[in-house]
């Protein structure tokens, strides 16, 4: 019972399809300083690696646009081709114009309307990025951001409702502002003859309701392509549950059609986490597999030592170093379902719901653990190699993975 996704227009960025159908993209954004070529492409190296099909970084000044390019080349010199996206706010006009080899480099750029300028210049500077859009054949995102809001159109449309005999609530208007801001630039840029298939939108806001409200309304309004993500998250635990609740009410009703996780890692904490959370949503959602599921039991009185944990935690590592590796020939591996369970109790079951499972003895039960494959008891594994033991018998089932598929080919 996956979520049927809601019909947009797809985007092509830079090789990606993101929208109309495609799956659902997981993308990330950098945290070094542009202009630092070393760090940046060694972090967007580490984040593609880890599944992040599209990277953003920080086009803040020309230092940082002058370097765009050269890590462009580093990243093709090391064999990594994910698409990069340039974040551009208050001088994205001057700096697209003054460095056309950024550019070129970048395979879509980020416009957030509440960012562009002033008055007459907000207008002028949005054509010019647009213009360069259309120059390099590259498409935007419409970004609009809650906490840099379009001022003049919030002022506006708070006037109107302060005259209105039923006014409305602030947070309505300031939600309806955010979805005409992203609806309005956007339609300006068609007129501006940018194709409707060269434009994304986001209404990001920082908390859950509200993110669900404004994409709610964003996707009765519009077909273009929307990127979802709750932003300013936060750290941990906090930041990976207000992020999955977002997103998976948000995806359950087919609304969204790539996700950004937006985590502030905590010291020395891997970037990659924003990716690895992005995939477990898609995943538990059953919208999109990545790697190999383990069903553990939590455990209780009935286990007598650690052993079943290490197991579980053992299995996981083994999937998450092998996937990469049997995605080369056997991509349907991500959809594989290991049970590592703590007794008899729902040992056996869960074994037997899974491709493969192994059912550990509990308290008083005989030291042996049967293995089920396809619901049927296949051996039975007892003593020092059993890890091992699991692990191979793991390895031949995505091996016979790979035969029935090919076979079918
Ligand atoms: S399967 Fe057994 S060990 Fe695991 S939680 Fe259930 S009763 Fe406890």
């Amino acid at each position: 019972m996956t979520p049927e996704r809601r019909n947009t227009i797809q985007v092509d960025v830079g090789g990606v399809a993101v929208g109309g159908g495609a799956p659902v993209v997981v993308q990330s954004m950098t945290n070094t300083d542009t202009a630092d070529v070393e760090r940046t492409v060694a972090q967007v190296a580490d984040l593609a690696r880890a599944g992040s099909e599209l990277v953003r970084l920080t086009v803040n000044n020309k230092a940082a646009a002058a370097q765009v390019a050269e890590i462009r080349r580093r990243l093709d010199d090391i064999g990594v081709d994910v698409p990069l996206i340039g974040d551009f706010h208050y001088n994205g006009h001057v700096l697209l114009r003054e460095f056309p080899d950024c550019a070129a480099a970048l395979a879509k750029y980020r416009i957030n309307p509440g960012n562009v300028g002033k008055g007459a210049n907000h207008d002028a500077n949005f054509a010019t990025m647009i213009e360069v859009a259309r120059e390099f054949d590259r498409p935007v995102r419409i970004g609009v951001n809650a906490g840099s809001l379009d001022q003049e159109l919030l002022d506006s449309l708070m006037e109107e409702n302060a005259r209105a005999t039923q006014p409305k609530s602030a947070s309505d208007i300031w939600l309806e502002a955010m979805v005409q801001s992203a609806t309005r630039s956007a339609d300006a840029a068609k007129e501006l003859g940018l194709p409707a298939d060269k434009i994304i939108i986001s209404c990001k806001v920082s908390r859950v309701q509200e993110l669900v409200r404004v994409y709610e309304l964003l996707a009765a309004r519009t077909d273009h392509a929307l990127h979802l993500g709750l932003t300013e998250a936060g750290m941990g635990t906090k930041g990976i549950v207000a992020s999955t609740a977002g997103l998976s009410i948000l995806l359950q009703q087919g609304i969204g059609d790539t996700i950004r996780v937006s985590l502030t890692p905590r010291p020395n904490e891997p970037r990659t986490e924003e990716v690895r959370t992005a995939q477990a949503v898609l995943q538990s959602l059953g919208i999109r597999p990545f790697l190999p599921e383990v069903t553990a039991c939590p455990g209780c009185g009935r286990t007598t030592s650690t052993f079943f944990q290490e197991l579980a935690q053992e299995i996981e590592a083994f999937l998450s170093e092998r996937m990469p590796i049997w995605k080369q020939e056997t991509p349907e591996a991500a959809e594989l379902k290991v049970a590592v369970m703590g007794c008899v109790v729902n040992g056996p079951g869960e074994s037997r719901a899974a491709h493969i499972g192994i059912s550990l003895p509990g308290t008083g039960e005989a030291p042996r653990s049967p293995v089920y494959v396809d619901g049927e008891q296949f051996t039975t594994l007892e003593g020092p190699t059993l890890k091992d033991d699991f692990k191979q018998l793991i390895e031949d089932y995505v091996a016979r993975m790979g035969t029935r598929s090919g076979a079918s080919k």
